[in-house]
């Protein structure tokens, strides 16, 4: 008889939130390796977009350039078609939904609701000197956009948070702790996510 990993059969999604340099990035591959979650990175989906060269490619690449919000519908597709390749079940995404429209858009046409939003609580100071630290060659890594990308922040992802948290649906974390303190009060939030080993007695 063999042990294996067996998770639930329905799409559970996470979006995780939290301003830029709140440490999104660095914890989402960690909730990965410890509850095996599949990570999304609307981020990175774009980017990618943007390396494809294609005709959605340079218009990202213009609304990113300037701190703006990609149209709704290219990101929650790029999201969709994602989720729809994947063989898991478990998606954090992270960096979405980054205002209102993008919400009620993934609501719409994904058709699934967040079993809970993990939001990285982190003061303004300390998002700015982390991302001019990280500066690694992201065209918006630089202090011009750094104002812009925190004020979309502030006035449009704010809210869906709070929207969020009217449906007792936010998770809260202190994320101006280290690295460690922080994802031990992730593991938690995601205990009930733990991979159970049972033995499958079909073999
Ligand atoms: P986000 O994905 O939310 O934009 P990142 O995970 O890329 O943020 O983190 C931004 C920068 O801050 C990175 O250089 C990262 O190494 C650093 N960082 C992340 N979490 C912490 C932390 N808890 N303490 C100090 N620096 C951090």
């Amino acid at each position: 008889m063999e042990a294996k990993l067996f998770f639930q059969e329905t799409t559970v999604v996470v979006f995780v939130l939290g301003g830029p340099g709140s440490g999104k990035g660095t914890q989402c591959p960690k909730i990965v390796e410890h509850f095996g979650f599949t990570h999304l990175c609307a981020g990175d989906l774009l980017q990618a977009e943007i390396e494809s060269e294609s005709e959605n490619g340079t218009m990202i690449h213009n609304f990113k350039k300037e701190g703006k919000i990609v149209p709704s519908e290219i990101t929650v597709k790029l999201l969709q078609q994602a989720m729809q390749q994947s063989d898991n079940k478990r998606f954090i995404i992270d960096g979405f939904p980054r205002n209102e429209e993008n919400r009620a858009a993934f609501e719409n046409i994904v058709k699934i609701k967040p079993e809970f939003v993990l939001f990285f609580d982190c003061p303004e100071e300390e998002l700015t000197r982390r991302i001019l630290n990280r500066n690694q060659g992201r065209v918006d890594d630089n202090i011009e956009t750094i104002g812009k990308r925190l004020k979309v922040y502030f006035e449009s992802t704010l809210p869906v948070i709070n929207y969020y948290n009217s449906k007792g649906k936010v998770q809260k974390i202190d994320a101006q702790r280290s690295v460690d303190e922080v994802f031990e009060d992730v593991k938690s939030v995601f205990a009930k996510f733990k991979p159970v080993a049972r033995v499958d007695s079909t073999k």
